[in-house]
């Protein structure tokens, strides 16, 4: 079955689907994006996903492209265009739309939404049980890494200096060589009282919709969050760590750079409690 995109109001085949080269996001990536999960039927945490979205786009002044409910329908029909579908990643992509390339922006341009449901590819339990790789690298990125912008050029070459080394992820490091986030997730270390320690939100990482969950369930559950910058020197005395986002759920790092750490009692609890609320999701 072929794919369907839907492009300033209508629904195409994804391979026909274009906007024009005068689009500000192709020309300078003046757009923001969001990525919700479609898991066993179920969107995960969209209400929470709409709302950085409408952050993102206020932080840019950028208008909304229609209504939070038409968008939440035009979701559904989308999801309804793919009935087989019950895995994927509902990709919204919204730029300050068509004009002349000049830095400076007219004042009343219309937005353009463009959304697609993508392939998704989740973590398997052996995946889990093996854990990922991390290494660490500078923070390249600009001032507001808090605006979920498709300007991810440093995003992408990170991740790809990683992989070339056979990491799953890269953990940023800003000036202080503190730890702001992955270059696609959230970053999370445990230490050896079973604290979890994350970067806190502000305009050095992306506020992940995925983090403000695990973070409420681990609160719920007893266990002590600490929302400050760690080191890399306090990576190395680590008693585990993991990572967080919409399609990685919560997956465990079991080596840091040059320090090998176990699958830990914290982030088996929180993956288990992340895979029931999300198991809560699917027969809400
Ligand atoms: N940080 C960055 C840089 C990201 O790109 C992402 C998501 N792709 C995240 C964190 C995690 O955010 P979320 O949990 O909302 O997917």
């Amino acid at each position: 079955m072929s794919r369907v995109a839907y492009v300033k109001g209508q629904y195409v085949p994804l391979s026909h689907a274009a906007v024009s080269m005068m689009d500000r996001g192709y020309l300078f990536a003046d757009g923001v994006y969001e990525v919700v999960a479609l898991y066993r039927g179920a969107l995960l945490d969209e209400a929470g996903h709409l709302d950085r979205l409408e952050r993102s786009l206020a932080e840019l002044s950028i208008p909304m492209p229609m209504t939070r409910r038409a968008l939440e329908l035009a979701i559904r029909e989308l999801m309804r265009q793919h009935p087989q579908q019950k895995n994927g990643l509902i990709y919204m992509q919204v730029t300050r739309g068509e004009g002349v390339r000049n830095h400076l922006y007219a004042p009343n341009m219309k937005p353009l939404l463009a959304m697609a449901l993508l392939a998704a590819k989740y973590p398997t339990a052996a995946e889990r049980e093996k854990g990922g790789k991390v290494i660490t690298a500078p923070d390249m990125r600009w001032a507001r890494c808090d605006i979920k912008s498709t300007a991810l050029l440093p995003n992408i070459l990170t991740r790809n200096h990683g992989a070339t080394l056979g990491a799953k992820e890269v953990w940023q490091l800003n000036r202080e060589g503190q730890v702001t986030e992955g270059s696609y997730s959230n970053a999370y270390i445990v230490d050896a009282r079973g604290v979890v320690r994350t970067h806190p939100k502000s305009h050095a990482i992306l506020g992940g919709i995925t983090r403000d969950t695990v973070l409420r369930l681990a609160r719920e559950a007893g266990i002590k969050v600490v929302e400050e910058p760690f080191t890399v020197a306090e990576i190395a005395k680590a008693s585990e760590a993991f990572m967080s986002s919409a399609s990685s759920f919560v997956f465990p790092i079991t080596q840091l750079d040059a320090v090998t750490l176990p699958v830990g009692p914290i982030t088996r609890k929180l993956m288990g409690l992340y895979d029931a609320y999300i198991e809560s999701l699917i027969h809400a």
